[in-house]
């Protein structure tokens, strides 16, 4: 396994949940980047059994605070000379930009394809977001089957 110190300067997002570090992947557009990108995946974690890690050489620009939005339990280290210099902690957005989308059949959205994906943060407690073309509410999907 890859460790920290192997890393000179850039990002490691740690205690990623097992399994979620490709769609981790996909919504920081990490495929984008022509720097070093380190996917672990099934990393042995004492805290939760198993968890993933992804690895960013270099100082990319990465909006890191979507992190927040999909599991604010992922680490942020910031390295710079092969130490962490920074914990970086997550909070919900209060915006979410091209990261979910409006189901409202009749939102701006969903005729004009060329338009911004924009939800704002209305209840912090609950993680609610709203359209802030139409105002519906984003509805996770998983929401409901649980129970
Ligand atoms: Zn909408």
């Amino acid at each position: 396994m890859l460790n920290i110190d192997s890393l000179e300067k850039g990002i490691v997002l740690d205690h990623i949940r097992a399994g979620s570090s490709m769609k981790i992947y996909d919504l920081l557009h990490l495929a984008n980047l022509d720097c070093c990108v380190a996917v672990i995946k099934n990393a042995k974690s004492s805290k939760f059994g198993k968890k993933d890690i992804i690895k960013i050489e270099g100082t990319a620009d990465i909006d890191l605070d979507v992190l927040g939005y999909i599991d604010h339990n992922i680490t942020v280290n910031i390295i710079d000379d092969g130490k962490i210099i920074e914990k970086k902690q997550l909070v919900l957005p209060k915006i979410l930009k091209n990261v979910i989308k409006c189901k409202n059949p009749r939102c701006i959205t969903s005729v004009e394809e060329e338009i911004d994906h924009i939800f704002r943060l209305t209840d912090d407690s609950n993680q609610r977001y709203r359209c802030v073309y139409c105002e519906q509410e984003y509805q996770d999907k998983s929401e409901g089957t649980a129970g």
